[in-house]
């Protein structure tokens, strides 16, 4: 994409109304826009991020065996009372609205209801069973604080799968499972080596639900991180009786870290009330063994920004990159423009993502600071200083320094990439 043609433009100031690193240098980028507190829409920058995100969940989803779906955000009371769930002293973050009649609907904050529901005309024998249901939805909080930029709003995108097994037996085969699939995910988003399994509070089925945490100093969730084991306890669970029960022994780290994904045993808190049950190879009507599993991928696209920026700007892991080159021609010279242009369709052709800084109107300093604020992995240069060395000058986003390629190099090391 020629950046003279993106209708977005990026911003010296940092906005006046943000405290979280991610939103400034989001908005600052042109990557989001704010709408009001807690609310960002996604601009052409962002929403690249966002659906590689959402891709590398997507196919970590799908090798699993979920099926995708989309659900409503607008919602039935009646569905939410029979699990004690629509009063607002039971759930405190409802949005609530109504139909010109005075019906009273919901804005969904989660899916557990409407899915067991939508299940019941599917799930009859243990034939059926299990079954793994996800989709990408957007949920409505009335969350009390908005201070982490795109980490807490009160409109997000959550991935939110739920699991459908005979027994507890099955539904733990699926749960271990999945942790490892988390794991992997944000491992490819490039936070892996900061994103610890945690132990949090449960429910009725399981003493504990787990957390995905990542370090991050500016975070709102504390845990107690024990490195040997590469785990954490929450601190809203962590007493000597849950570390003796875990036997990690006493060496653990204080730290400040967001929860990125979370898995949660349901059991048939759910089928129960709803009653989603099944018939057994007996003959026998038991209620199906539920879980929950959510991921919330612009809060992982704040985590990557908190964890990985520095002071000049953005610093996006090649996965999820808006573009992999930010090729920039520099100067007035009508010659290095020209074969700035002739570079650009090479790895267009080539299927290089790659963004063009074509701007004429702009000093060379000013387009170093955009790549370095935009965070684009490699910073490719031309300009009458490369082409006497007869090539480019590649560097990569976290490199002080750049050497000089050749368009062939350029190519093969884009390439390479591709193929790995
Ligand atoms: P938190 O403890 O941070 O309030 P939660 O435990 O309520 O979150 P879940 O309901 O488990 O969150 O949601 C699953 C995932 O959705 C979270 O792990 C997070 O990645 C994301 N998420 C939750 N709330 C928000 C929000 N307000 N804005 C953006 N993402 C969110
Ligand atoms: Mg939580």
């Amino acid at each position: 994409m020629k950046q003279s043609k993106l209708f977005t433009k990026t911003r010296k100031e940092n906005p006046s109304d943000e405290v979280s690193k991610n939103a400034e240098l989001l908005i600052r980028g042109g990557f989001i826009h704010k709408e009001m507190a807690g609310v960002y829409s996604y601009l052409p920058l962002g929403l690249l991020v966002f659906k590689k995100i959402e891709n590398i969940i997507r196919e970590e989803m799908d090798k699993i065996g979920g099926q995708e779906i989309i659900m409503t955000a607008l919602q039935n009371p009646e569905l939410w009372k029979k699990t004690d769930r629509w009063s607002d002293e039971e759930v405190d973050i409802w949005f609530k609205t109504k139909l010109k009649n005075d019906t009273e609907l919901g804005l969904g904050f989660t899916h557990e209801e409407p899915l067991t529901s939508i299940m019941k005309n599917f799930i009859n024998s243990y034939r059926d069973l299990p079954k793994y249901v996800y989709q990408f939805q957007n949920k409505f909080r009335n969350e009390i604080r908005a201070k982490s930029g795109v980490m807490r709003t009160r409109e997000f995108v959550m991935k939110d799968l739920y699991s459908f097994s005979k027994d507890e037996k099955e539904h733990l085969e699926f749960y271990e499972k999945i942790k490892k699939t988390y794991k992997k995910i944000f491992e490819r988003i490039g936070i892996g080596h900061l994103t610890y399994l945690t132990f949090a509070s449960g429910g009725t089925f399981s003493k504990f639900s787990h957390e995905f945490q990542t370090v991050i100093s500016t975070g709102e969730d504390t845990i107690y991180i024990n490195e040997e084991n590469n785990i954490a306890i929450n601190k809203e669970v962590f007493t000597d009786e849950v570390k003796k029960d875990l036997g990690l022994g006493d060496n653990f780290k204080e730290t400040k870290a967001v929860e990125v994904g979370n898995i949660f045993t349901l059991g048939t808190r759910f089928s129960d009330a709803l009653d989603l049950t099944y018939q057994t190879e007996t003959g026998d009507k038991k209620p199906v063994f539920m879980g929950s599993y959510g991921i919330g991928p612009a809060r992982l696209m704040g985590a990557v920004i908190e964890a990985l920026a520095d002071d000049k700007g953005i610093v996006w892991p090649e996965s999820i990159a808006p573009f992999s080159v930010h090729l920039l021609a520099l100067g007035e010279d009508k010659i290095v423009l020209q074969e700035a242009n002739k570079i650009y369709e090479s790895l267009l052709k080539a299927g290089v993502e790659v963004l063009f800084d074509d701007r004429i109107d702009l000093s060379a300093g000013e387009k170093f600071s955009d790549a370095d604020l935009l965070g684009i992995p490699f910073r490719a240069v031309v300009s009458t200083r490369s082409l006497k060395e007869n090539g480019i000058e590649l560097k990569k986003r976290t490199e002080e320094k750049g050497k000089i390629v050749s368009l062939d190099e350029l190519l093969k090391l884009c390439l390479k990439k591709f193929t790995n």
